[in-house]
């Protein structure tokens, strides 16, 4: 019989829906079937691929609020906030395409005696790997820049969102040609099959560990990878800090998503004279939070997303309460599948939960003696992705030049300007997305060289 992948809403357990798992020997059909469909994909103009996308964009628009729902059963997020993240992908088409299509216009670049034009080309196949957090932005963070480059996409989503994914697709199919984007359900035995198959481009969201994999597995044909990893974010509070933007920024990013975010805030560092007020006010915010299902009024924050990942961090709160932290709030009592919103203070560097990565609704704060000390041990991980510094201006710009992270915050958390990469340093990965650099990613360059005529002089 045929192997199927159930999804079950997290917050109850109820069966959502089930789909087929593709085989080896279909994925590898489908490989074939991605590389035909490139030959002529890869003809058309870049402004072609982004007006059938920006077609798609508009259907994926019209069915917000039944994917939106979807997206939420499937993955536990608060009902509005599943309708944000199908909005913020039909709108993230409509204003990335364009930045895309300016991205792989040829340029040229002459001397006196030549004349080159850097042209875009696809590699051939995409095989797109995402993970369950957004588990609609986060596959559209792949196949988007990898389509618009004139790659076809093969995506494997997440095992925990499958279902999300597969509407995500057969949207996009509506308006793409045959086999340009397909999509391959199952778990890390599909993803090997998949990465280890004749594909040009392995774009992984995902993390670190599997990254590790993938990186290994890529190795022996030297196929090109885009690693966007996990982190272990640092928020760092000077003794100047505005303690209310501090406490808020802490509580908001902390706990967005229930931390299932990559870029979430897990650890604090914080300077003796403003410790009690800091701690006070997180814990006064995090009160607020109100948890539940996705479809229950004011709810601002889900269960975890499986049984294993809140095992692991109902862990590392016991271990560091073994060590020595203490809850101010949370710590205990968690009902069935989800965590209380948790703030543990007293936390110090031996501690799991200042190390490894959490992936939880956790705010693990330690005191520090000073700001040396602080960028020490904000530094002291292999994680390096995102990272926020709170003081007076120009002494938190001089405390975020030596943090080792790819995207910092003065006094807010580290999302950048429209248009800016989203780029993690370290062990956090090292592709990035967004930006004309992110998009280029996608695509081989070529230098096409002629001497330097009055017919290329013009
Ligand atoms: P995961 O690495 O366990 O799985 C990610 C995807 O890889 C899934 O689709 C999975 O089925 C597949 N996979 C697993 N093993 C594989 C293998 N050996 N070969 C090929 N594919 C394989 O991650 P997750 O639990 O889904 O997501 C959480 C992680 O993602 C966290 O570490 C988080 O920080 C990270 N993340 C990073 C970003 C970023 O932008 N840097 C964004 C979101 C999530």
């Amino acid at each position: 019989m045929r192997e199927t992948l159930k999804s079950y809403n997290p917050a109850n357990g109820d069966l959502v829906g089930e789909l087929p798992i593709q085989s080896n020997q279909e994925i590898e059909q489908a490989i074939t079937r991605a590389r035909q469909a490139a030959n002529h994909w890869r003809e058309l103009l870049v402004e072609q691929r982004a007006e059938l996308l920006i077609r798609a964009s508009d259907q994926l628009l019209t069915q917000s609020a039944e994917l939106g729902d979807l997206l939420s059963r499937e993955m536990g997020k608060p009902l509005n906030a599943g309708i944000g993240e199908v909005r913020y992908c039909a709108d993230g088409i409509r204003e990335k395409v364009p930045e895309m299509v300016a991205a792989f216009q040829p340029r040229t670049i002459r001397d006196n005696n030549t004349c080159s034009t850097l042209v875009y080309q696809p590699f051939g196949v995409c095989a797109a790997i995402s993970p369950w957090n957004y588990p609609l932005s986060m596959p559209q963070w792949l196949v988007l820049p990898a389509l618009m480059a004139g790659n076809s996409v093969i995506l494997k989503p997440s095992e925990e969102t499958p279902l999300i994914a597969q509407r995500y697709v057969e949207t996009l199919n509506a308006f793409l040609p045959n086999n340009v984007l397909q999509i391959v359900q199952g778990a890390d035995e599909q993803g090997k099959t998949l990465v280890n198959g004749k594909v040009d481009l392995i774009a992984f969201t995902g993390s670190r560990q599997v990254g590790k994999q993938i990186l290994a597995s890529a190795a022996p044909g030297l196929k090109r990878v885009i690693l966007e990893l996990g982190g272990k974010d640092p928020l760092i509070v000077l003794d100047d800090a505005d303690i209310e933007q501090a406490a808020l920024c802490a509580v908001e990013n902390g706990f967005e998503n229930a931390g299932q975010m990559c870029v979430s805030t897990e650890r604090v560092y914080v300077t003796p004279a403003v410790a009690d007020a800091f701690e006070r006010r997180v814990a006064e915010l995090v009160a607020q939070i109100k948890f539940g299902c996705w479809n229950e009024a004011q709810v601002t924050m889900g269960p975890m997303i499986n049984a294993r990942q809140r095992n692991h961090v109902l862990q590392q709160i016991e271990q560091a309460i073994a060590q020595g932290a203490r809850a101010l709030t949370g710590g205990k009592d968690h009902p069935e599948r989800f965590v209380i919103p948790t703030v543990l203070v007293n936390c110090n560097a031996s501690m799991d939960i200042m190390r490894t990565e959490t992936f939880g609704p956790v705010l693990a704060i330690q005191r520090v003696a000073n700001e040396e000390e602080a960028v020490r041990l904000a530094n002291d991980n292999p994680y390096g992705l995102g990272g926020a510094v709170f003081g007076e201006r120009e002494h938190a710009l001089a405390i975020a030049r030596h943090l080792q992270t790819g995207m910092i915050g003065i006094n807010k958390s580290c999302f950048g300007a429209n248009g800016t990469p989203w780029v993690g340093a370290k062990q956090s990965g090292y592709g990035f997305h967004g930006s004309v650099e992110g998009h280029h990613q996608f695509a081989q360059v070529q230098v096409i060289s002629e001497s330097q005529t009055a017919s290329t002089a013009s």
